[in-house]
Order: structure tokens, then C-alpha cells, then sequence
């Protein structure tokens, strides 16, 4: 019969919650998903949330991870109350450094005091001794783990280097409940005695975590389901250091649409790159706050407000959140369509002025007026609007209107001309402009008239209605390009003329 330990929640302490990522790649999307659930849940039971990272593992950690991490967060707001500080190299806070390389000295006394208490022991097994037993366990149908070798100390090895450190892992059965999944209960057994460090200074995570928890007071672990298997040997380490064990909440995994890992082949996994292609910060959190967890009612459009009013920890799907980047896509259109014009005025000057591209308030103002419905992205905003900035090249024959002549075109053009220079700067809007050409149609057809100013407006096959377009490129620029719709169709009829000749 196994002994067992049972978790129940701890004393009701201070809502001290933390990410704790590790800087060996960009902010991943899942990561950035625990951030904001973590970051809910501190803010609406008055906790703290706390940044931690961890870079025990020296071969992959980077400074330049660590800061894209940080840069990450603060783009979605989602600040940290303690914790490492964006461009400060080293900082120290209540809790020493947040940067587990540099707490070292912490977990060396930790580690010191198992071994000291025979909790833990040196291990002088060679990786090619352990593969092979590791076999030979596999041959016989078993599952494999470490024999305890140099924990019962037969034979001993210590003429040689130690190995690693590993702890005495009881054979208990260890449950807990954890705030999404319910009672969870592993078998100790099967672990064996697990390797917590290479040596004193090198301590590995599950051992790290568990003593950085301890001393930061942390109250709540919640992190991915990929971290579910660690928690009993976390909880194992907790009881034998006499550490509180605290709340345990596990994220559902984060798949693509056909329920496998979510992975770079099926959609942009990094965090900043969706930044880069123009998607908002406040999109963004709305789609990961969906990812797991839905509020009451139909409406899905939250901001972090409202996502802080309506967020509820207990609400949290066990199963795994798929991925669509479709919806992500179609929230981005939707927190586009609610920022003021102003809003998206000083995010699309931004752009633009990165792009080196000129642009007037007022006319900006006006794209963003015609064009804000229809932007799925920020960056969809420069294409879409290019033919306000500059007329794209066409060829003359795109001016007639079903099977016009070009002389016919020619006519056409000239009376809108007529009817535009006839206006004056002040009356060029659009209203206006169409009264004004609709007054120059004759019985024939409005296509006459519409379609070649259109084309010659725009360039374009298929575009905004030209009395739109001319009020945004005013009047001067409008008189300019039909000009030069005309020009283009006496050239090409010239040129016919000196073939033919
Ligand atoms: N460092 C771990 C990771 O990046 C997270 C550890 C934890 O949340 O306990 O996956």
C-alpha cells in the first residue's frame, strides 16, 4: 500500500502569482498566454505578479530572449509588479535577483542542507551504466527508472567524480487538486530517484523552481499542462524542505486544428511577430484569454478591463484550445473598428513615418475614415490606401467603358475635367463632386462618364467610388490625373496613327 500525500490548499496567503520563463527562444504565444492569465488573476485578488527567469540552462538561455520577453509583455501591458527591469542589466529586489543565475548561492544552500539530511546524495553512476540499465529494465517489460544504486551506497562508486545530485524520491502516492483539472493524483514509484542537480552550482529547474516559489511566497503555480507531470516532484521536494506547496492551476495545451501541438508550420508561434504583421496588442490578449477559457454570454470583444472584470480562473477548460488563426485575424478587424480615428491616426502615422511615406492629418484622417472597417491588420492599411498616395501606372485601354472608342473615352474625360475645374477647393467633397458629374452624364450611360474618371482616378480595375477618391486627393491632384487619363489616350492614339501610316 502507498504511503500518499494529500494537497489541499495552504492558508489563505497574499495572491503572489509569477511567470517564469525561460529566455532560450521569443516569447512564445502559450507563454504569453500563461502571462496573461497570471496577470488576471493577481489583478483581481490584489496580488502581485511576479517575472522570474529561469536560464538554468546556461548552453541555451539568452540575454536577447530575456529582453524580447520583457519587450513582449510590456507591448500587451501586462507589467510586472516585481521582477527583472527592461534594459537594466542587474537588479535586486526583495527577493535578490529574479534571474536564477544569480541565485545560485540560494539553491546551493538548499541543496546542502538535503544532502546534509540524507535527502539527497551524490551519484557516481556513468551515463553509459545507466543506459544500460535503463535497457536491460526495458528488456524485462518494465518501466524504466534509476535502480537507487548510490543511494543505498552497495558498492559504493565514490572513488570516482560524482555524477549528479539526486533526490530520495518517496514512493508515495501524491495528490493534489489543481484549480482547472480537479484531484490529480500521480505514483510516486514510478519516478525513481530524480537528478535535481549536476552539482552544487548547478542546480537543475524542477529544483530551482521549487526553492525560488518557496522564497518568492509564491501562492498560485499557474503555468501550462505541459508542466502537469513536474508538479508531484515539485510537491515531493516541497515536503522534504518543509515548504509550503502552493496553488496549482495547469493551462490547457494551446493545438492546431487538427488537435496536434501547435507548431511554427501551422501559425506564427512568436509573440512580437504578430506585432510585426500588424496585429494589436489588445487583439492579441483577447485571443489568448479565449484560448482556454470563454466568458458568460455570447460576446467575445473584451479589452483587458473587461477581461479582468469577466475572468474567472474556475472557468478554465480542461481540454486543449485550438488555434484559428482566422479568429484571430477577424478579433484584430474588430478591435481595429473600435479605436477612435485618433487612435488609429497615431498608429498609422507611426507606420507610414517608419516607411518614410508623407502624410497630411487631415488626408490621413479621411483614409482612415473610408478605409477602417475594411483593415484586417495595421499593415493591410498601406496597400489598401497606395493609390491615394500615388497613382499606380495603367494602360490606356482599361479607360474605355465596355467597347467605347478611345476618341469616345477622350470626350468623356474632358467633360469630367469641365465639371471639376468648374469646382472650387472648399465644395471638393464628395457629394458635391458627384452632383457635379452626375449634371455632365447624358442620356446615354453614367458608366460613361463614372468608369473612365474612376480609372483614371485610381489606376485600378475595381476601386472606390472616383467622387471618394477625388475628395480625399483633392482637387488639384484629381484635375492632374485626368489630365494625364488624357494624355495617356492621345498617346495611344497617335502612336495607332504612326503604326498604321
Ligand atoms: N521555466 C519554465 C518554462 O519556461 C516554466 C516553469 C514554471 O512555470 O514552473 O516552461
Amino acid at each position: 500500500m502507498l504511503k500518499s500525500y494529500t494537497m489541499n490548499p495552504g492558508p489563505k496567503k497574499p495572491v503572489r502569482v509569477r511567470l517564469a520563463p525561460s529566455p532560450t527562444g521569443s516569447l512564445h504565444i502559450g507563454t504569453a498566454r500563461t502571462a496573461l492569465f497570471n496577470w488576471l488573476f493577481a489583478r483581481q485578488n490584489n496580488g502581485k505578479f511576479i517575472l522570474r527567469l529561469e536560464d538554468t540552462d546556461k548552453e541555451r538561455s539568452e540575454k536577447k530572449f530575456e529582453k524580447e520577453i520583457q519587450e513582449g509583455l510590456k507591448w500587451l501591458g501586462l507589467t510586472w509588479d516585481e521582477g527583472p527591469i527592461l534594459n537594466q542589466d542587474s537588479y535586486l529586489g526583495e527577493f535578490g535577483s529574479y534571474r536564477q543565475s544569480e541565485r545560485i548561492e540560494v539553491y546551493k544552500k538548499y541543496l546542502q542542507k538535503l544532502l546534509d539530511e540524507k535527502k539527497a546524495y551524490y551519484c557516481y553512476c556513468t551515463k553509459e551504466e545507466l543506459e544500460a540499465e535503463r535497457q536491460a529494465m526495458i528488456a524485462e517489460g518494465l518501466s524504466p527508472k534509476y535502480n537507487g544504486h548510490c543511494r543505498n551506497q552497495i558498492n559504493p562508486k565514490s572513488d570516482r567524480e560524482p555524477q549528479v545530485i539526486r533526490f530520495v524520491t518517496s514512493e508515495t502516492k501524491i495528490e493534489f487538486t489543481d484549480l482547472v483539472r480537479g484531484k490529480v493524483i500521480f505514483d510516486g514509484s514510478l519516478f525513481g530517484d530524480m537528478v535535481i542537480a549536476k552539482n552544487l552550482e548547478t542546480p537543475l529547474y524542477n529544483f530551482a523552481v521549487v526553492v525560488d516559489d518557496e522564497e518568492m511566497k509564491i501562492s498560485h503555480v499557474i503555468r501550462g499542462e505541459d508542466h502537469l507531470s513536474n508538479t508531484p516532484k515539485q510537491i515531493l521536494m516541497q515536503k522534504a524542505l518543509d515548504f509550503e506547496t502552493p496553488i496549482y492551476a495547469h493551462l490547457p495545451l494551446i493545438l492546431a486544428a487538427d488537435r496536434s501541438k501547435l507548431s511554427k508550420r501551422y501559425a506564427e508561434t512568436s509573440l512580437l511577430d504578430y506585432r510585426e504583421k500588424g496585429y494589436l496588442s489588445s487583439a492579441l490578449l483577447n485571443f489568448m484569454a479565449l484560448l482556454g477559457w470563454h466568458p458568460e454570454g455570447d460576446e467575445e470583444v473584451m479589452n483587458l478591463q473587461e477581461m479582468t472584470e469577466k475572468f474567472d480562473i474556475k472557468k478554465i477548460q480542461k481540454s486543449g484550445a485550438v488555434f484559428s488563426p482566422e479568429k484571430l485575424t477577424w478579433l484584430n478587424s474588430q478591435h481595429i473598428k473600435n479605436l477612435s480615428n485618433q487612435e488609429l491616426f497615431s498608429i498609422l502615422s507611426a507606420e507610414l513615418k517608419k516607411k518614410n511615406i508623407l502624410a497630411e492629418k487631415e488626408f490621413l484622417l479621411k483614409l482612415i475614415e473610408i478605409e477602417k472597417n475594411r483593415l484586417k491588420t495595421i499593415n493591410d492599411f498601406i496597400p489598401q490606401t497606395s493609390l491615394f498616395f500615388e497613382l499606380p501606372d495603367y494602360e490606356a485601354k482599361l479607360l474605355k467603358w465596355k467597347d467605347e472608342t478611345l476618341p469616345e473615352v477622350e470626350t468623356s474625360l474632358l467633360k469630367s475635367l469641365g465639371a471639376v475645374e468648374k469646382m472650387s477647393e472648399k465644395e471638393f467633397t464628395a457629394e458635391n463632386i458627384r452632383e457635379a458629374l452626375d449634371s455632365v452624364v447624358d442620356s446615354t450611360s453614367r458608366g460613361q462618364i463614372y468608369w473612365p474618371l474612376r480609372v483614371a482616378l485610381s489606376g485600378q480595375k475595381a476601386s472606390p467610388d472616383p467622387a471618394e477618391i477625388g475628395s480625399i486627393i483633392g482637387k488639384k491632384e484629381t484635375e492632374k490625373r485626368i489630365k494625364l487619363a488624357i494624355e495617356k489616350v492621345t498617346n495611344t492614339r497617335e502612336n495607332r496613327y504612326d503604326q498604321s501610316s
